[in-house]
Parts: structure tokens; sequence; C-alpha cells
């Protein structure tokens, strides 16, 4: 199996194609928009190609998470808690406010908070792929799933993932 696949990020995509014409086996070209794997090779030529920055070449296999300290643990969860409470305090006045500057601010902040929450928790362990972290949310996710799709579509990332925590 290839030790690493590319993948893009349609979000910043600019379609401009170039990914379609370096590719040499075709992988780049889907109706989906999503690299097809089962054809990438690696050689990472659309990685380099692409003037967004939008592929990035990925391992299929990830490595066993770091473990962290307890305490460290318990830190990071704090200082989430907090970012998540400012957060929650920018947002009521940018509710509540009629002054245009004041709402700017206080979104840049909801935004700036928002970030570094997703930093702490990537910090602290979680959100990575391969954790039990993601595996105990997915499997959350697929006992509230209503929709047969969307239950497929969380089997197969569970199948998916090699989680190895
Ligand atoms: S080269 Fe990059 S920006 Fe262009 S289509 Fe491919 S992924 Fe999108
Ligand atoms: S890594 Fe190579 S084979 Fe895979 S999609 Fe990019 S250009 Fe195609």
């Amino acid at each position: 199996m290839n030790k690493i696949r590319a993948v893009r990020n349609l979000r910043i995509c600019s379609k401009d194609c170039l990914c379609l014409y370096v590719c040499p086996t075709g992988a780049t070209d889907t109706e989906t928009g999503q690299i097809d794997f089962s054809k990438c090779i690696g050689c990472g030529a659309c990685s380099k190609a692409c003037p967004s920055g939008a592929i990035s070449m990925v391992p299929y296999q990830y490595p066993k998470q770091q473990l962290k300290d307890e305490l460290v643990i318990a830190k990071l969860n704090k200082l989430i808690q907090s970012k998540a409470e400012q957060e929650q305090m920018a947002e009521h006045i940018y509710n509540s406010s009629n002054n245009n500057i004041e709402k700017q601010l206080a979104k840049a902040f909801i935004r700036a908070n928002r970030l570094m929450s997703e930093d702490l928790y990537r910090e602290s362990g979680f959100m990575l792929p391969q954790s039990k972290n993601t595996k105990d949310f997915l499997e959350s996710l697929l006992e509230q799933a209503n929709e047969e799709i969307l239950k497929k579509d969380i089997e197969k990332l569970i199948k998916l993932l090699d989680f190895n925590e």
C-alpha cells in the first residue's frame, strides 16, 4: 500500500485544474472534487503544482499518538473552558450591540477564541484522527444519527481510520 496520498481541501481550491494536468494516474479528475485514493500513487506532483496550497500529502497510517501528562491535559481543558466562555461573552456583545465597530470587534474576538480552542483541543490530544477521543466521538454520532446515509458514512469513517491510541 502507498505510504502517502493526496487530499484536496475544496474550501481553498480555486479550481484552476493544474493538478489535473500533472497527475499521472488521473486520480485528481473526479466528479466529486475529491481525489480518488484508489488511483493515487502518492507522487506529490499535484501538491507541488497547486498554486492555492489546497492539496496536502497525508500518510495512510498515522503514528501512535504521543500521550500527554494528565496534569497538562487538565490545564489545557481549563484553558479551553475559559476560551469558550470568552467566545460566549463576545457572542452576547455581538448580538446585543447596535454599534458597527463593537460588532466587528466582537466578531473578531469570537473567531480568535474559536481558533485558539481548536488548537488547544488538538494539543490536548482531541480531534486527532488516530485518537480514542475521535473514535468515541464518531461512535456517539452513530448512536444519534437518524438518517441511513449519515450512518453509513460514519460507519465508513470508523472502518477507514486506524485508531491506534
Ligand atoms: S491545482 Fe489546486 S487550486 Fe487548482 S484545481 Fe487542483 S487543487 Fe484546486
Ligand atoms: S499524488 Fe500524484 S498520483 Fe496522487 S493525486 Fe497527486 S499527482 Fe495524482
